[in-house]
């Protein structure tokens, strides 16, 4: 594995969960690469590159100078979906009690309990009127994972677009009726109300990423908002297994307002089309 783990900015590993804004390298357009690669390829190596001096890409001409690098960008089906949202989802299922460390608020029959009252809550929001709303209705395949401590990141055979319906039907869970008491007793209120907040951020920013049109000041807000999302989400889900939130996932999300100023709209850019159709094969 490479030091540097971002193809867009010389972030290194132990800073991918930094709240920081990060600069877009200019260190990794095509030519520059080729340099390094004649002049010194270990180094090119730490980057996390190949050394391969008859690359084709190199010769390639790009809308920008910073090259192929930059002609890759990150996308809500990863970086979203697949990064914040399964942390999230995960995350909230795998809190462990206040009054004791060791047990999971979610033990096996309290977990029935909570998902006989999603699904109540998935199919009464599944009976809306508004087409835009996401499936939330998973009858058979239910809405928590309940994954082993070393496979934290599975969304329990759901697809990654079917995660904002599951986000959506826990928030409202939550927020109705959602065995207050239990969990703010387990949980405690204050942790309970920092996972309100940050499931309602992580929904609304992926929704908004998906819009049809960005306009130049409301990418500068999403520049102020991102730092504070990403405190607040790491903060919030304290994941420890594995790398923790030291993800790259997590850190793409600083590079989302260039790629819209460089290509457009987020969906032009979005994997979840060629994606569905691959698979579709
Ligand atoms: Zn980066």
């Amino acid at each position: 594995m490479g030091k540097f783990p971002c193809r867009m900015c010389s972030i290194t590993r132990n800073c991918l969960d930094s709240p920081n804004n990060v600069l877009i390298s200019k260190l990794t357009n095509g030519n520059t690469i080729r340099l390094i690669c004649d002049q010194n390829p270990t180094s090119l190596k730490g980057m996390g590159y190949y050394p391969c001096h008859n690359n084709v890409l190199y010769n390639l001409k790009y809308c920008d100078p910073s090259g192929l690098n930059i002609s890759l960008p990150p996308d809500i089906l990863h970086a979203i979906l697949l990064g914040y949202f399964t942390r999230l989802i995960n995350g909230f299922v795998r809190l462990k009690q206040i009054s004791n460390e060791n047990l999971f608020v979610f033990s096996d029959s309290f977990m029935d309990e909570v998902e006989r009252d999603l699904h109540s809550v998935g199919r009464a929001l599944a009976q809306q009127s508004d087409p835009d709303l996401p499936k939330t209705h998973f009858p058979s395949i239910g809405y928590l994972p309940n994954p082993k401590k070393n496979e934290d990141n599975g969304s329990r055979k759901k697809n990654a677009h079917e995660l904002r319906g599951v986000l959506l039907t826990l928030l409202c869970f939550l927020l109705l009726n959602g065995k207050q008491k239990a969990l703010e007793k387990r949980i405690g209120e204050d942790r309970l109300a920092e996972f309100v907040k940050i499931m309602e951020l992580t929904l609304v920013m992926e929704q908004w990423l998906n819009k049809e049109e960005f306009t130049e000041e409301e990418l500068k807000v999403f520049d102020r908002f991102v730092p504070y999302f990403i405190f607040t989400f790491t903060e919030t889900v304290r994941r420890t297994d594995g790398m923790g939130m030291k993800l790259i996932k997590i850190h793409l999300l600083h590079h989302f307002s260039t790629m819209i100023r460089l290509f457009g709209r987020a969906k032009n850019f979005d994997t979840f089309v060629p994606e569905k159709i691959t698979s579709q094969k």
